[in-house]
């Protein structure tokens, strides 16, 4: 039985300052016992932060948007696990679009992510999707093989065991134009074969893929419809408190 997940990718946005007011409303709004589980991604400098308002028993995960796959060293700029744990990270999400188009990033580079944030026992959140013109061309299937692959072979079935992967067509990604359920659905069922071929049924069977692409209060629904698709990673409207809330709440009395 999987969980279902609701993660708020902040993205490079809310100071400081701005995290805290934006935490305590959200945690007023939800109840103390959530059924589904929800992570929120602020940047970096926000973390310390949240971490506090959240708390040691927080019902409400911490995770960051990004780390360095080596430990310590001369990375100037560079975040890296063992730090991110120490500040009391769950979560990390790796291979993000942005991260790939921006800042350059390949699967071999997510790769070495996954396995550093995996032996420092963080839960890697994989991010994969085919871009427009993939799509379009009928190749959205061996795309997302491909970003697999290179993002995951070599991983034994324990390091899989905190896995979770977010289907995230880039073309959907902030853009308004989210993906159909039937078109994220389809995405979801390749990802679990993928998984089944690679290791096994169980590991199939337990690993979340979420769904992200300009998601909003108003779609989720008929995402969450679907028991292939075990939440969201939600970009623009997790930045609203009320939007965020309310997507969580939608999540509960579809998934409790
Ligand atoms: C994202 O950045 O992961 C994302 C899904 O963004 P948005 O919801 O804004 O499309």
């Amino acid at each position: 039985m999987r969980t279902t997940l609701i993660v708020g990718n902040w993205k490079m946005n809310k100071t400081a300052s701005e995290a805290g007011p934006f935490v305590r409303t959200l945690l007023q709004r939800l109840p103390t016992m959530p059924t589904v589980d929800v992570v929120l991604a602020p940047p970096f400098t926000a973390l310390e932060t949240v971490r506090s308002i959240l708390g040691p028993s927080a019902s409400v995960g911490l995770g960051a948007q990004n780390l360095f796959w080596e430990d310590a060293g001369a990375y100037t700029g560079e975040v890296s696990a063992p730090m991110l744990r120490d500040l009391g990270c769950r979560y990390v999400i790796l291979g993000h679009s942005e991260r790939r188009t921006i800042f350059s990033e390949s699967d071999a580079h997510v790769h070495k992510k996954i396995r550093s944030a995996t032996q420092h026992g963080l839960s890697p959140i994989l991010c994969i999707g085919e871009s427009l013109q993939q799509r379009e061309a009928g190749s959205t299937d061996q795309i997302i093989t491909q970003q697999l692959s290179g993002c995951l072979d070599g991983l034994t079935v324990e390091d899989t065991a905190a896995l979770t992967i977010a289907y995230e067509p880039v073309w959907a990604i902030g853009t308004g134009k989210a993906a159909t359920a039937e078109q994220a659905v389809a995405v979801h069922r390749t990802i679990r074969q993928w998984l089944g071929h690679k290791w096994s049924t169980t590991v199939a069977d337990r690993t979340r893929i979420l769904y992200g692409g300009s998601t909003t209060p108003k779609n989720i629904e008929g995402f969450l419809r679907s028991d292939q698709i075990d939440g969201a990673l939600v970009g623009g409207a997790c930045l609203d408190v009320e939007s965020f809330a309310t997507m969580i709440e939608i999540a509960r009395r579809l998934r409790s």
